[in-house]
């Protein structure tokens, strides 16, 4: 579904990201984990059409060039992320947030069909649908999010960032949702600093270092790897 090589960002004369690639297959769900300030998000902004880049190559669905393609045609071709930090109106409703998402969809049956469809898998914001977005908690904002990318139909989703800030009960729940998204048959590219919980989850994954990809592989080698286990699960060094 996304076919990225050599990616390269600037932020003025400093380069966040380094020329990396990386590949997301349809129905897969890959995350791309690493230290503070890697560049991740960065990554992630530039595939979501947030932030200019280069590339020497960056296809979605191997024919839909995204350096081309403004940010808004993105959720046409059904890619829709859900940023860091949430970015929910918290001066609307539950409701208002899900109608917004919904975007330039014309199906009203549907769209009330999707609704309660996602209603049914985060209960809690069916209870608060009138309550304006901001009074809810930061986990719930968090499904509030995701529910709402969810409301534009796309394929993929790219999530930024989705435990950051929360309770690990909370993060345990949010994952639990993305997992289920996942079976479900979504493809989702996850950026996560939360290294053990997103490799529970992802098939793939990326992890960056200083702008570029150091390791990459199935998540379940990964779980097992001792650099990844030093370097991001918090495992202490055994050699002398
Ligand atoms: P974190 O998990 O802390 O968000 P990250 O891996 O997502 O880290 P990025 O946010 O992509 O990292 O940042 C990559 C580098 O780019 C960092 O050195 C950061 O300071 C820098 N950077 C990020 N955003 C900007 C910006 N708007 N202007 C200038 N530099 C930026």
């Amino acid at each position: 579904m996304l076919d990225i090589q050599g990616l390269t960002v600037h932020y003025g004369g400093v380069q966040a990201v380094k020329g990396i690639g990386l590949q997301v297959r349809e129905r897969e769900l890959v995350c791309l984990i690493g230290c503070n300030g890697a560049g991740k998000t960065t990554t992630l902004k530039a595939i979501a059409g947030l932030q200019p880049f280069q590339a020497t190559q960056a296809l979605l669905d191997g024919q839909h060039d995204l350096s081309r393609m403004p940010a808004h045609a993105r959720l046409k071709h059904g890619l829709a992320l859900v940023p860091e930090g949430r970015g929910v109106f918290t001066r609307m409703s539950i409701e208002e947030n899900l109608d917004l998402g919904a975007g330039i969809r014309t199906d009203k049956a549907d769209i009330e069909n999707d609704k309660e469809h996602w209603y049914t898998m985060f209960p809690r914001l069916k209870e608060r649908r009138k309550q304006l977005a901001g009074t809810l908690s930061g986990g719930e904002q968090q499904m509030l999010a995701i529910a709402r990318a969810l409301m534009g139909r796309p394929r993929c989703l790219l999530l930024d960032e989705p435990s950051m800030g929360l309770a690990p009960i909370m993060v345990e729940k949010i994952f639990d949702v993305v997992r289920t998204i996942h079976q479900q048959g979504m493809t989702v590219l996850l950026v996560e600093q939360n290294a053990h919980i997103a490799l529970q989850i992802a098939d793939r994954a990326y992890v960056m270092d200083s702008g570029l990809i150091d390791i990459e592989g199935q998540a379940a080698d990964l779980i097992h790897d001792p650099r990844i286990r030093q370097a991001y699960l918090g495992e202490q060094s055994t050699s002398v």
